[in-house]
């Protein structure tokens, strides 16, 4: 691998943070940096770095203190701040204890921190206090995995590396290890590095630059010793194409998506959600429709710092019948079953043997792989999906490398339920549901105009992932750029016509693709016309009804369709309007047809109810616009209600805040709030109006 060391940058380093920080944490944010950056040697916040140094404290006095990664950084961003540091005489006397317990070996080290509001740092931070050298890296590199989950792993490994290294055998990350690792290293000083079995590297040096080129080496000589050595790639008894995988992912995922849900017991909020990601590449395809598949992907984690994310066994599902819905779900609901039942024993075995109390986690697979399919990644929203898809890439890659040149052995289940029920990791993975739409999944409507932007945005605030739909062009474009610089990969843009019921389940799919699977609909997408009865173009009426009426039968049918599969409930919300129940002149067209859309929606709640899926409309009175997008409603309308009442535009909102009991202006965001309300569940209510008008009793809904 390459060597990234550049003087250049190393001292643009120095240049930027030496003067607060000095050069010893300058450059070991550099080099913490390089080894972040690059996916095979860590993965999301996996690795650990330190540096030792000098700190003085308010009273000018000096200690010796080491800074530690923080437990959960990511290497590849860090700031000087994701270090920590901590009193290094204190905690190199712990090396004296016989035994210290996670929970003591913790408070330890945060109790003898420098700082206050530093944090937790990794729980490989003895290891780093009790070995002696200035600047230490430890990676999990794929190569070094290779060599060292092998049967005769350490045989290989010597042979890979040569001697210049200190093989040592498995221990739990911890005390035990520090002290193992300590031990070893006051035997070989000299040697450039360790090698942790099933586990990973670690390398050391008086320079940031010393340590690091240890890695790169170390990790070079495995990687040309393993291009000798693979050369038996498995052997595939089918071939799949990647349309073929991707129609079948269609199809599997809604199905998955809601089996793997986790009821919760509560009657609102029934399924506690995963967010799904499918991987599905050549080099996977070829791993799951080999003869050997099944063996190589049932094996033990590469290293426990991937336990936490992927749980230590995927769940493998062969045989499935895509032609037949009824087939396919049986079979995946017995497979999920099984596996659910494995872990449950798996955790009762080992906890008995644990004294302290212990939270259990769910027993829920987080990796599904399907021979002519491919692997799909679970994760509690798409942030944490895409983390066990990189990981779960990462892991099958290295197992197929083992398998073309051995055998693989991984860790015991014993040491297996020791990390994953580790306390220290428990840091990483704490549920962040403090929003309940955090594992939801959204498609809105008509995004683009003013009302369809600040339902997304509102929906977006709330931690949910939202398709933001509209027909193709700089509308929608350029509103998902802009929620995608905020909200990143919780927002994606789909191309559709309501009018088209093709159209609408393409779009469906394009989210499902991404997420998995659709939990809250918002049929938002309406136009407007003025006009009298006498004077109506039958042509602009059946356009109305087309967007308008069959746009929401598309939409709804569809909705039913994915939620009777998906099998976990759902909410649809039907922005409606005020002039169904308080129409105006001039809007016959407009109003008849929305009516009859909110008609729809209440036989939708009716038709819905048996599957958990509420339906309930809001219907706002005139919003005019949110932020810089105008509504494209009062675009068509405005004009003429300005013109008929002999008003400005500005004259216009004043008119219609006056006329309302509470003299409110309404806006998207109030609308939005009420589209919220329905979402959350916060009531047992279907087939239900809220009104979003200031009080009309004109429109009050009856
Ligand atoms: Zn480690």
């Amino acid at each position: 691998m390459k060597n990234r060391w550049s003087k250049k940058e190393a001292s643009k380093f120095i240049a930027k943070y030496g003067k607060k920080w000095g050069e010893d944490l300058a450059l070991r944010t550099y080099t913490s940096r390089l080894i972040g950056e690059a996916k095979e040697l860590v993965l999301h916040g996996g690795g650990n770095t330190s540096v030792k140094g000098v700190f003085k404290n308010v009273l000018g006095k000096k200690f010796p203190v080491i800074y530690v990664k923080a437990s959960g950084q990511d290497l590849s961003n860090i700031e000087l701040e994701g270090h920590t540091g901590i009193d290094l005489d204190y905690i190199r006397q712990l090396q004296n204890l016989k035994k210290l317990s996670d929970e003591d070996m913790v408070n330890e080290i945060l109790t003898h921190r420098f700082n206050a509001k530093s944090r937790t740092p990794s729980i490989e931070t003895l290891m780093h206090a009790f070995i002696p050298a200035k600047y230490i890296d430890h990676t999990h590199a794929d190569a070094i995995l290779v060599l060292t989950n092998q049967i005769n792993g350490e045989k290989i490994t010597r042979d890979a590396l040569g001697d210049d290294v200190i093989i040592l055998e498995y221990k739990k990350p911890g005390f035990e290890l520090a002290k193992a690792a300590a031990r070893a290293f006051g035997e070989n000083p000299d040697c450039k590095g360790m090698v942790l079995m099933k586990h990973g590297l670690l390398t050391w040096g008086e320079s940031a630059r010393e340590s690091y080129e240890r890695t790169i080496e170390l990790v070079t000589k495995a990687e040309r010793y393993l291009s000798k050595k693979c050369r038996k790639p498995l052997k595939v008894k089918t071939t799949t194409s990647l349309s073929k995988a991707r129609e079948r992912y269609l199809k599997v995922a809604p199905i998955l998506r809601g089996l793997l849900a986790i009821p919760t017991g509560n009657a609102d909020w029934a399924y506690s959600r995963f967010i799904l990601k499918p991987l599905i590449n050549k080099e996977i395809l070829n791993l799951v429709d080999s003869y050997k598949g099944k063996v190589v992907a049932l094996t033990p984690p590469l290293t426990t710092d991937h336990l936490i994310r992927t749980k230590a066994y995927p769940l493998w599902i062969d045989e499935l019948n895509y032609d037949d819905e009824e087939k396919l779900r049986g079979k995946i609901k017995t497979s999920v079953a099984k596996y659910i039942e494995k872990y449950d024993k798996y955790f009762e075995r080992y906890s008995k043997k644990i004294k302290q109390k212990i939270n259990r986690f769910d027993s829920m697979s987080r990796v599904i792989l399907i021979p002519g399919l491919g692997a799909i990644c679970a994760g509690q929203d798409v942030v944490e999906a895409d983390i066990v898809k990189d990981i779960t890439f990462q892991t099958l890659s290295a197992k197929m490398k083992i398998y073309s040149m051995g055998e693989y052995e991984g860790l015991n289940e014993k040491h297996l339920f020791g990390m994953e029920y580790f306390s220290l990791q428990h840091a990483k993975l704490a549920r962040k549901d403090k929003f309940p739409l955090g594992s939801s999944v959204a498609i809105v409507s008509g995004a683009a105009g003013a009302i369809g932007s600040g339902i997304c945005e509102e929906l977006l605030k709330n931690e949910c992932h939202v398709a933001v739909s509209d027909l193709p062009g700089d509308n929608l474009n350029s509103l998902v750029d802009e929620f995608k610089a905020k909200y990143k990969e919780r927002v994606i843009g789909v191309n559709l016509d309501v009018t088209n019921p093709k159209s609408v389940a393409n779009g469906f799919d394009k989210v499902i693709e991404s997420w998995g699977g659709i939990d809250l609909v918002v049929v938002n997408a309406g136009i407007a016309s003025v006009s009298s009865l006498m004077g109506m173009d039958p042509n602009t009426f059946r356009k109305l009804e087309q967007v308008n009426i069959e746009g929401t039968l598309n939409f709804l049918s569809e909705s039913g369709r994915h939620f009777r599969v998906q099998g976990t409930g759902g909410d649809v919300v039907v922005i409606s309007t005020k002039n169904v129940f308080s129409p105006g002149t001039k809007f016959g067209a407009y109003s008849a047809t929305k009516a009859a859309a909110h008609q729809l929606a209440r036989i939708a709640s009716l038709e819905f109810a048996e599957m958990d899926v509420r339906v309930n409309m809001v219907s706002p009175d005139a919003v005019f616009s949110h932020g810089k997008r105008k509504s494209g409603l009062w675009a068509e309308v405005g004009p003429d209600r300005m013109r008929a009442r002999g008003l400005s535009e500005k004259e216009l909102e004043e008119y219609y805040k006056n006329r309302n009991l509470l003299k409110a202006k309404v806006t998207a965001e109030h609308v939005a709030k009420a589209v919220l309300f329905f979402a959350t569940r916060q009531t047992p209510t279907t087939g239900s109006t809220i009104p979003v008008d200031g009080g009309l009793p004109d429109a009050t809904p009856r």
